[in-house]
């Protein structure tokens, strides 16, 4: 076998090259081209991004979510067991010791980008809707009895206004 012919590497190259530099990319769940922008990084993928645009892997979550709800939960729930305690102190500590610092550079910081933030937060939401819902879900199941118990708590302070 000889050397690979020149006209062979240089198409590659070539290839490379646009596949690095391109700026759309078509779905290959949805078949919808869209901006590079909404396709997640993938170093190991030759143009540098995953396949499946960002909202069909949130949508896949979804799914995922719903069929394996259980299972899903009890993770979070051990996650939370096992974490819980370990991060508290360490915040605690790390309060006591700067508590007003922080403060202080907190809210400086938070007036000085308010806008920002604002507008940060609200792309942020646009696009990650789907998996902000999940979140959102996760964060339902998760707090079930604590809602209950607070709408009880609502109903039984506003049935005698
Ligand atoms: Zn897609």
């Amino acid at each position: 076998m000889g050397a690979t012919p020149k006209w062979v590497t240089d198409y590659y190259k070539d290839f490379r090259l646009k596949e690095r530099t391109k700026c759309f990319k078509t779905c290959l769940k949805c078949g919808e081209t869209k901006l590079i922008s909404k396709f997640s990084v993938d170093k190991r993928n030759l143009d540098g991004r995953i396949s499946v645009c960002k909202a069909c892997r949130s949508l896949e979550y979804l799914k995922y979510y719903y069929h394996n709800r259980d299972k899903i939960l009890i993770q979070i729930r051990e996650y939370h067991k096992n974490n819980k305690r370990d991060r508290s102190i360490y915040f605690k500590n790390y309060r006591e010791k700067h508590g007003e610092q922080l403060k202080e550079n907190a809210s400086k910081w938070y007036l000085e980008n308010k806008e920002t933030i604002k507008e940060r937060n609200l792309k942020y939401y646009q696009e990650h809707k789907e998996a902000c819902q999940t979140r959102r879900e996760v964060w339902i199941e998760k707090n079930r009895e604590r809602i209950r118990k607070y709408n009880r708590e609502y109903k039984r302070k506003h049935k005698d206004m």
